[in-house]
């Protein structure tokens, strides 16, 4: 009999997760697991973001006959131990793109399991798109957006009908090995959570091209939290006939960072243009400030302290914050960075480190020396001042 470790990473979800329909189609037994890895540091909401996610994905799980086993551990250590204990070597697992991802997948194979890999966190998998000049990535948006949107991309996958685990596994209360905290019902984690706020801003879409960078109104889709833990399908989403093409470019941005990671693995550490790095200034106390929303500069604290508030920002706001950390004040992007990976719901090195990157001038900005004029980005994207009042009072 087959049986199958279904490993679960940034793909919380039951319709169109390939990894999850392709080992269901195949094998007679698998042991949906999750692993907390305790070297992930999550800030709390996080945590609570993530707890509740699996407690969804459970649910869903649990409907269709299955499971969802939640470990703390080494990845590789957990996963190797789970397959002895099931009576199989096989694994299969949501392809990913990060140095943290690669080297998890390394140390399963390195653990003697037979890995098999899937697509689904990107809607165009990493890598499958190349220039025609040559080179492993595109370097440059548009060019990969034309390239992306002529691709050929995957048909979704249906959820499985049934899923049966081996005798004697039983699954785990994601709250309890999480230790997570009480629900918020801001952004609420989970694939049903994303599919009602799907259906709640997907009908109001229309206007996203004009009102995307209106900072007072909730123009844009606050799925990136989903996107991130995939309670979401990127595919679904950019195949879903309700949303408009302006949002679907956006998912297009999402890949191109993915896929610039894939390359260069180095993307939280290092400059991403060869020799761009500033000479920054070190400056704690202004940091300090800035990550409070204490600058005095009105709207640069209306970003931060919505950051601090809801654990997500508009992204306007992250533009022109994050401006003003690096070109402003001079600090260096790795700290806004870190800042923003400990604080935001949707934190992931390729989108975070990506933008950074993008707006401190080190990145695949074609324009590195722009700088965003806060007091101008105010009058032009909260010119009356609604933003600001409803974060500084
Ligand atoms: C300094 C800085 C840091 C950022 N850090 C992150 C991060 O850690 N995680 C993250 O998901 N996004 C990040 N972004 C990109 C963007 O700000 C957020 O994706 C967006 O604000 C999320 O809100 P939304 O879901 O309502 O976006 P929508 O406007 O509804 O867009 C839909 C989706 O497209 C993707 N997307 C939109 N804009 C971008 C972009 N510029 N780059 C890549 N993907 C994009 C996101 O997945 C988003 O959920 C950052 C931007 C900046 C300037």
């Amino acid at each position: 009999m087959r049986t199958i470790v279904l490993l679960f990473t940034r793909d919380l979800r039951v319709h169109d997760n390939p990894m999850l329909a392709s080992a269901c189609a195949v094998a007679e037994r698998v042991v949906p697991l999750f692993v907390v890895d305790p070297a992930i540091r999550a800030s709390p909401p996080r945590r609570r973001f993530l707890a509740e996610s699996l407690a969804d994905l459970r649910e869903s799980l649990r409907r269709l006959g299955g499971d969802l086993l939640v470990r703390e551990g080494a990845p590789a250590e957990v996963v190797a131990k789970v397959a002895a204990e099931a009576g199989t070597r096989q694994v299969a697992l949501t392809s990913d793109v990060s140095a943290y991802a690669k080297a998890r997948e390394k140390s399963l194979r390195d653990h003697g399991l037979e890995v098999r890999t899937f697509p689904g966190v990107t809607v165009v998998p990493a890598g499958k798109v190349l220039p025609s000049t040559g080179g492993d990535h595109y370097k440059v948006f548009t060019p990969y957006w034309r390239a992306w949107e002529a691709a050929p991309w995957r048909d979704p996958s249906e959820a499985p009908a049934s899923i049966r685990l081996p005798d004697g596994f039983t699954g785990d209360d994601p709250r309890k090995v999480l230790g997570a905290a009480k629900t918020s019902p801001l952004m609420p984690g989970g694939e049903q959570a994303a599919q009602d706020r799907l259906d709640d801003w997907a009908p109001r879409s229309a206007d996203y091209a004009d009102l995307h960078d209106a900072l007072a109104v909730d123009g844009t889709s606050r799925l990136s939290p989903y996107l991130h833990f995939g309670c979401v399908s990127p595919l679904a989403l950019a195949t879903d006939p309700r949303v408009p093409s302006a949002f679907v470019r956006q998912l297009c941005w999402r890949d191109f960072y993915h896929q610039v990671l894939a390359a260069f693995p180095k993307l939280a550490t290092e400059a991403y243009r060869p020799n761009a790095d500033d000479d920054w200034a070190d400056d704690p106390e202004a940091l300090e400030k800035w990550k409070a929303g204490e600058t005095g500069v009105e709207v640069v604290d209306a970003g931060m302290r919505q950051l601090l508030a809801e654990g997500w920002m508009h992204n306007r706001a992250r533009m022109i914050t994050a401006s003003y950390l690096t070109k402003t004040l001079g600090l260096d992007w790795r700290a806004g960075a870190a800042w923003f990976a400990e604080r935001l719901l949707d934190a992931d090195v390729a989108n975070n480190c990506g933008n950074w990157q993008w707006t401190a001038g080190t990145g695949n900005d074609s324009k590195p020396y722009r700088r965003f004029n806060p007091v101008r980005q105010q009058a032009r994207f909260d010119p009356d001042g609604d933003y600001v009042r409803r974060w500084l009072g």
